[in-house]
C-alpha cells in the first residue's frame, strides 16, 4: 500500500469518524429523530423505539422494565455487550427534553456500523432509558403524576418512575450513570456573561465529596464532554452546583456504588437554534461512550473539568435598555435607570411544535442599574427617555364594528399596551370573545369591563388616524383626537396617560410594556418635541406597518 494511501486510511479511520468534528457534521443528516425535542411525546417515543427495534433485530434489546403512574410504559434500549456497563436516562423532569431524541440518535449511530462503533459494542454495554417520566413529558411539566420531583425521591422512592430507577441501579450494576436533564436557560458560566449553554458535574456520593475510582471516572468523563464541546459553544460550559443533596438520584446512585455524570442542557448561544441542545449531547454522549470504551477514558485530564467556572444565575436578561432616563409615575421627574425584561416563552414556541402553546408572557427583570447583566439583546438608550406605554379606554359593545386586528395593531404602534372596553352586560361574552380572538403579542392587551367603571383619561372612539408626525403627541392626537391636551407638563401627566395607580408601572414582575423617546432637542420634555423610537408591548414590539 502507498505510504499516503495508508496515511489517509489512518486519518479517516476509527478515531476519526467519532472525532467532536465528525460526530457534530454527521448529526443533521444521520440523526434517528427529526421531531424538536420539546415536541416529542410518549406515543412517538415509542414508535420510534418499535422502528429501531426492527431495524437492528437482534443486535438491540428493547425491553418494558416499567410504567409510569399513568401506566404509560418506561423502556430499556440496550446495545452491546462488553463489561462495562454504562446506564443513560433522560427527562426525569418531563420538561427537560433535549437529550430524549439525542438518546435514540446515539443508537442508530451505535448501530449503522463503522470499526469504532464495532469497538464500543463490544467493550461496553449501553443501557438508555429515554423519557423516565412520559407523565411529566405528556404535561410538559417537571414532576411526574402524582406531583412529585423524582429526583428528589431517591430515598423515599414513592414514585414507580423513581422506584425503576433504583432497580435498574441493582439489577444491572453500570459502571457508569448519565443523567441528562435541562437547566435554567438564563444561567451563565460564572460571572463571565456567557450562557452556560452545557454544564456538568460528577456527581458527589457523601457531603465531604470523597474522591473514589468511580468518581475519578466520572470527572474524567466530564472532561471528554468539556473538550469535545468547547469548539461548539466557546466559553459556554460550565460546572453544577456540587452542594450534597441528600434526596436527588445522582447523589444516592453514586453512594450506592455507580457513579453519576450530569449533564445540564443551558441556554444555545444567542442566535443559534434550540436544537443544538440535542446535538451536543449527541456529541458529548458518543465521545464518552468512545473514550470510557478505548481505555477507560484514562488520556482524560480531570483537572479540565475542575477548573471550569461554576453555574451562575441572575445576570442574564432576554433584552436590557441602557443608558437611558426612565420617565414614570408616580415620581414628576425622569431618572437614570436601565429596564432589563425576559420574554417567557415555552420552550415548545421556538421550535414551533404543532400542538405547542403561544408566546408567554415578558417579565421586568431589573429597573435601576444594569451594568452586571448580560443580554441576548442591548438597545442603547443614551440621550433617551423610557415611559410605561400608554392605557386608554374604549365605550360600548358598538366598537365590535371597528376593532379589528389590523385597527389593534395601529393603536399599538402609537403606543396603547392596554385597552378598558367598557360593555354593558349584555354584550358581555360577545366582547369578551372578540378580546380574545384578536388578543396576540405585540398587541395591545383588551380586557373587557363593566360598563359603569370609570374611564381612563385617555378614550379611543374608532381606528386611529395617521399620524401627522413620529412624535408622542401626534400619536395622541391620532389616538383621541385633541381632547388630551392641557397646559400641565408631562410630568404631571403620566399617570392619566399610563392608567396606572398609586405604584411605578414599570417594576420587577410587571409586564415589559413601554415607549422609548427620542427628544428632538437635548433635554426635550414636550411631547411635540419627543419621537416614539421604539414601542414594547409585553415584551414584544406591535407588527411593523401593512
Ligand atoms: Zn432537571
Amino acid at each position: 500500500m502507498p505510504p499516503l494511501f495508508a496515511l489517509a486510511l489512518l486519518l479517516s479511520g476509527p478515531a476519526a469518524a467519532f472525532s467532536p468534528e465528525a460526530l457534530w457534521e454527521a448529526w443533521p443528516s444521520r440523526r434517528l429523530v427529526t421531531t424538536p425535542a420539546p415536541c416529542l411525546r410518549h406515543a412517538e417515543l415509542v414508535s420510534l423505539l418499535r422502528d429501531l427495534e426492527a431495524r437492528h433485530r437482534g443486535r438491540i434489546g428493547l425491553e418494558e422494565v416499567g410504567r409510569s403512574v399513568e401506566d404509560r410504559p418506561i423502556q430499556l434500549l440496550t446495545l452491546g455487550s462488553g463489561p462495562r456497563r454504562v446506564l443513560l436516562w433522560s427527562q426525569m423532569h418531563g420538561d427537560e427534553p433535549s437529550a430524549t431524541p439525542a438518546l435514540l440518535d446515539v443508537a442508530e449511530h451505535l448501530l449503522s456500523g463503522g470499526s469504532e462503533a464495532a469497538r464500543i459494542l463490544e467493550a461496553t454495554t449501553v443501557l438508555l432509558v429515554p423519557m423516565l417520566n412520559p407523565d411529566g413529558a405528556e404535561r410538559y411539566a417537571r414532576r411526574n403524576a402524582q406531583a412529585i420531583d423524582i429526583n428528589r425521591d431517591a430515598l423515599a422512592l414513592s414514585t414507580p418512575e423513581g422506584r425503576l430507577l433504583k432497580s435498574l441501579r441493582e439489577r444491572l450494576q453500570p459502571a457508569l450513570g448519565v443523567n441528562l436533564h435541562d437547566q435554567d436557560r438564563r444561567t451563565t458560566v460564572g460571572e463571565t456573561g456567557v450562557l452556560a449553554t452545557i454544564s456538568l458535574l460528577a456527581v458527589a456520593g457523601d457531603p465531604e465529596g470523597t474522591m473514589s475510582p468511580g468518581r475519578a471516572r466520572a470527572k474524567r468523563a466530564c472532561a471528554a464532554v468539556a473538550r469535545a464541546l468547547s469548539p461548539y459553544v466557546p466559553g459556554g460550559i460550565a460546572r453544577y452546583d456540587e452542594d450534597w443533596n441528600p434526596r436527588a438520584f445522582g447523589d444516592n446512585l453514586t453512594a450506592w456504588g455507580t457513579p453519576v455524570v450530569l449533564i445540564e442542557s443551558g441556554g444555545p448561544p444567542p442566535g443559534r437554534r434550540r436544537e443544538d441542545l440535542t446535538r451536543l449531547n449527541f456529541v458529548a454522549l458518543l465521545t464518552m461512550l468512545s473514550g470510557l470504551a478505548v481505555d477507560d477514558l484514562a488520556t482524560e485530564d480531570p483537572a479540565v473539568y475542575e477548573g471550569l467556572p461554576r453555574n451562575d444565575t441572575g445576570g442574564w436578561a432576554d433584552v436590557l435598555i441602557e443608558g437611558g432616563e426612565l420617565w414614570q409615575p408616580p415620581g414628576p421627574l425622569p431618572y437614570r435607570a436601565d429596564v432589563a425584561f425576559d420574554l417567557d416563552d415555552p420552550d415548545s414556541v421556538g421550535v414551533a411544535c404543532a400542538a405547542g402553546s403561544g408566546p408567554g408572557p415578558s417579565l421586568v427583570r431589573e429597573v435601576g442599574d444594569g451594568r452586571l447583566l448580560s443580554a441576548a439583546r442591548r438597545i442603547d438608550a443614551t440621550d433617551r427617555l423610557v415611559l410605561p406605554a400608554l392605557a386608554a379606554s374604549v365605550r360600548g359593545l358598538a366598537a365590535r364594528e371597528w376593532m379589528t386586528g389590523d385597527a389593534l395593531d395601529a393603536i399599538g404602534r402609537l403606543g396603547v399596551a392596554r385597552l378598558r372596553w367598557h360593555v354593558e352586560p349584555a354584550g358581555r361574552d360577545e366582547a369578551e370573545s372578540l378580546a380574545a380572538q384578536l388578543g396576540r403579542p405585540g398587541r395591545p392587551a383588551i380586557s373587557v369591563a363593566p360598563e359603569g367603571t370609570s374611564p381612563l383619561f385617555l378614550e379611543i372612539a374608532g381606528p386611529p388616524r395617521r399620524p401627522k408626525a413620529a412624535t408622542l403627541s401626534a400619536a395622541l392626537d391620532a389616538l383621541t383626537g385633541v381632547r388630551w391636551r392641557s397646559g400641565r407638563p408631562l410630568g404631571e401627566r403620566l399617570r392619566d396617560l399610563t392608567g396606572g395607580g398609586d405604584d411605578p408601572p414599570l417594576a420587577p414582575d410587571a409586564p415589559a410594556s413601554l415607549l422609548l423617546l427620542r427628544p428632538q432637542v437635548a433635554g426635550a420634555t414636550d411631547p411635540d418635541r419627543l419621537e416614539i423610537e421604539a414601542v414594547f408591548l409585553d415584551g414584544r414590539e406591535p407588527a411593523l406597518e401593512p
